[in-house]
């Protein structure tokens, strides 16, 4: 199908939405439509296919040898949040899942590796990543270990394609351009052998404080992801101030997580996992609460460094887009050095709204 039809067929269906930044127009997709997923970017002619979902495993003894017949690779599952780096005719761009041009990435890129490197010998390529750290519009919470933010790259595609380069592939050829990538632990092989290995190194990262791993057959197409037992008390300490408003299945999924990783790699938690698993639900809705009764109003506050002021107004309104129930707004802007640093406060409507009502008085049947 010609890019026109299909951008027709996109319209007709109503999962096309139209987009500007800084005076260049392009479409994204705001829902899947067959093949091509929620976040698809059309610029110019060039076709963005959306970062594709990877299936979670909850067992690595149950799934791999079910679901994976050679050998594979693993990675670290870095813990920020996913972007896609491309260049349309001179400027290079960092889009979102969603498929927005983020002002703040984007703005951010000269730091966060050589990509005018690689996109003069690359250009029909796309660079797809973790932005971790804690200078990051996006989220709450982020493992130690980086100031600011960092770029981690985990894939590569070619533009209007959805099928990755194979990880040996890509670690080559990023490399050669100094682009950050996702830590790599090797090769494994489904084997009794391979399992034990995995399950030691999974061990190791869950004592570091990484997400988890991401395994990558080398020539299959489906990935998986499996998370330590470490990263599931950490998102409930960092989501807990928002137990009013989250699903509570956010939750539940990650006790059960929790329970099943620590079985398989046979760790032992004790009372002391027991006593830091319910500070991690307490804590966070203790704060929300605290914070409501002084201000009256739930928040988190992002601290980042932009280089471009004009960026700073787009990211508000891309971040006020983003959600019905958060409100951004811009708490201070001062020039440091080369950057202006940039303090950003999200208010949280829906826990708002609960506390207001709760504290206040409000009666309800359960
Ligand atoms: P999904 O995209 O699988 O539906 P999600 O958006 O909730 O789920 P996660 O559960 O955190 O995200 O896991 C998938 C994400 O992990 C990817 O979209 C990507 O941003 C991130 N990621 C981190 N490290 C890697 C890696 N080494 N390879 C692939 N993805 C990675």
């Amino acid at each position: 199908m010609f890019l026109q039809d299909f951008l027709d067929l996109a319209r007709a269906k109503g999962v096309l939405a139209q987009e500007e930044f800084e005076g260049l127009q392009y479409h994204r997709f705001s829902d899947d439509l067959r093949r091509y997923l929620r976040g698809t970017v059309v610029l110019g002619d060039m076709l963005v296919f959306g970062y594709p979902k990877i299936a979670r495993i909850l067992s690595l003894e149950g799934g791999i040898p079910r679901h994976i017949k050679g050998p594979f690779y693993v990675e670290e599952k870095a813990d920020g949040y996913n972007v896609r780096v491309v260049k349309v005719e001179d400027r290079i761009l960092a889009l979102t899942r969603g498929g927005f041009v983020c002002p703040f990435t984007t703005d951010r890129l000269p730091d966060l590796g050589d990509f005018e490197a690689f996109f003069r010998d690359h250009p029909h390529m796309v660079i797809a990543g973790e932005v971790v750290g804690p200078g990051n519009p996006y989220n709450e919470a982020y493992p130690p270990g980086v100031e600011d933010v960092a770029f981690l790259a985990f894939d590569l595609f070619p533009v209007g394609s959805w099928r990755p380069l194979s990880p040996l592939a890509r670690y080559a050829i990023l490399e050669k351009y100094a682009i950050p990538q996702v830590r790599s632990f090797g090769q494994f092989s489904p084997t009794p052998e391979g399992l034990d290995g995995l399950k030691a190194l999974l061990r190791s990262l869950n004592r570091e404080g990484v997400e988890g791993v991401v395994i990558k057959p080398q020539g299959g197409r489906r990935r998986f992801k499996y998370v330590t037992p470490f990263i599931n008390i950490f998102d409930i300490e960092f989501s807990s101030h928002l137990l009013a408003e989250l699903p509570g299945e956010f939750f539940i999924q990650r006790v059960i997580r929790l329970a099943l990783s620590m079985a398989e790699l046979g760790l032992e938690g004790g009372e002391e996992l027991g006593r830091r698993l319910g500070a991690a639900f307490l804590r966070g809705f203790g704060s929300a609460v605290e914070e409501f009764r002084a201000r009256k109003k739930v928040t988190w506050t992002f601290f980042l460094r932009m280089r471009s002021r004009d960026r700073v107004a787009l990211l508000l309104r891309h971040l006020n887009r983003a959600s019905r129930h958060v409100r951004v707004s811009l708490v201070r802007l001062e020039r440091e050095g080369d950057y202006w640093r940039v303090v950003l406060e999200k208010r949280f409507l829906r826990s708002t709204g609960f506390l207001a009502s709760a504290l206040g008085g409000s009666f309800y049947f359960d």
